[in-house]
This record gives C-alpha cells, structure tokens and sequence, in this order.
C-alpha cells in the first residue's frame, strides 16, 4: 500500500516538475506572448506607413539580435551572477521592509528609477553610447526595436541589477520577476501605435509617444524620455520632451546588416551624434 503511494507521489512530482518553469524561462515565456499580442496590435493600428521589403529586414535585424543576446546569455550563465548577488543581499536597504507586499512595491519603482539614471548615463557617457547607440540607429519605430539591444550593454545592465541586488537586498526572483514586467513595458512603449488618453497616460507612465521623441534624430530631442516604466522620474528630474520627432534613427548609421550593427558596438561614433 505504502510503495504504492509512494510510487504514485513521485509519479505527480515528476509530472509536476515537467510542467514548472524556471524563472528565466517563465519570464522568456512571458516577454514572447507578450510581443506577439503587441505585434498583431501594432500591425492594425500603425501610425506610419510600412513599406514590406525594408520593413520585414527591420524586423529579421532585430530578431536575430534578440535570439543571438538570449542564446549569449544563457551560455554565459548571466542569471547566475543574480544567484551569487542574493547570497550577498541579506543586509541590503530593503531587507528591513518585513511586508513582502510593501517590500516588492518599492523595490519595483527603485528598479525602474535605478534604470532611468543607467538609461541616462548611457547618453550622457561615450563609452556607453557606444554599445546603445545600436538600440538608436533603428530607423524605423515598431515593437522590434525594443530587441535591438547590443550584448555589451546587456552584460553591463546585468551587472547593474547584481549590483542592485546586493545594495537593496532583493530576492533574486523580485528582480527576475520585476525585469519581465519592465520589458513588456519597454516592448509596449515601442509600438508605433497612438494610445487612448495618452497626454493623460503619460504623466504617469511612459507611453508609445514619449518614446518615439526618445527615438529622434536629433541629440537635444533623443537626450529625453528616459523612463522605462514610469514617466514620473522624467518630470521629476526634468526630463520630459513632448514633440513628434521629424526623423526616426542616427544619420551617421546607414546599415541595417545584423554583423556590422555588433561591431558598430564597438566603434567610437563621429563628433555629431545625429
Ligand atoms: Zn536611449
């Protein structure tokens, strides 16, 4: 009787196990539907024109950059580098918070304000423009864009959330968890879409249009919009554009080829940044 149970309760466990994500892999889950539902959206609402032939190469750019990034860091055990930081977490600042509900609500808005001022430096400091000016020179605006990010700013922006981990004293999960919501609102403040009551939206949260202004040719309209989530850090500190912008891109970058946008990672750009 007893064998019985027992073989059948490692029976459900081994089924159960099956069906159980990892973090990681729920979060991947999670920012793939999330990109298909904005996609078909996108696709029926567009507010600019999308002429086939360039627009299906945009797309396959920023795809293969998205599956290349997903494979580099997962052979680079990036998330195992979250793993480490926890067990260095439990004196950060937020480990006194004894609430978990208090404790994941705050360290949400300190992740997104923690992202704006990484955003901001990657403007402000050459070094770090270098690897996001890849993420800028989409001439288009559409979901995909959100993908078009370099390896090395990645890498560094995981270094970044470690580091966070470490000084907030946040589960490892927190993170993981707050990271799959950030990108599936960065992937929605992508969408070349106009979003009902977003002059009233974007005093709150970054919406569509705020970003395509972050989107500009021009450096005195792209160095704006910082946000991720949130839109209040960039009234706070200053930061809000609410143009249309002329142009989409960086003049500077004329190719589209997946290769040459990697080593362009790596080029020091022209003294204009337009
Ligand atoms: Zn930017």
């Amino acid at each position: 009787m007893l064998r019985e149970l027992g073989s059948e309760l490692s029976f459900s466990v081994v089924q159960s196990s099956v069906l159980v994500f990892t973090s990681e892999q729920s979060q991947l889950l999670v920012i793939l539907m999330a990109f298909i539902v904005m996609l078909v959206i996108e696709d029926r609402h567009a507010c600019a024109e999308r002429p086939l032939k360039a627009f299906r190469r945009h797309y396959l750019t920023n795809i293969s950059m998205f599956v290349f990034n997903s494979v580099m860091m997962s052979l680079l055990s990036v998330y195992s580098l979250l793993t480490i930081a926890e067990q260095y977490a439990s004196a950060g600042l937020l480990s006194q918070i004894s609430n978990p509900v208090i404790r994941i609500a705050v360290s949400f808005m300190l992740l997104d304000l923690t992202l704006y001022f990484w955003h901001k430096a990657n403007h402000m400091f050459n070094f770090l423009w270098m690897f996001h000016q890849v993420h800028h020179s989409d001439p288009s605006f559409n979901v995909s864009t959100a993908f078009r990010l370099h390896l090395v700013e990645l890498l560094l922006t995981a270094g970044l959330k470690a580091l966070y981990i470490i000084v907030f004293g946040v589960d490892k999960a927190v993170v993981i968890i707050s990271e799959a919501v950030i990108t599936v609102f960065v992937i929605f403040h992508h969408m070349d879409v106009s979003v009902p009551g977003e002059k009233w939206l974007g005093r709150i949260i970054i919406v569509p249009y705020l970003h395509k202004a972050h989107h500009s040719t021009l450096r005195e309209e792209h160095d704006h919009n910082y946000g991720a989530v949130f839109s209040i850090w960039d009234h706070l500190f200053k930061t809000i554009i609410e143009i249309r912008p002329a142009e989409i891109g960086l003049r500077y970058v004329k190719t589209q080829d997946f290769m040459a946008l990697f080593l362009l990672g790596f080029t020091r750009f022209q003294s204009s940044r337009h």
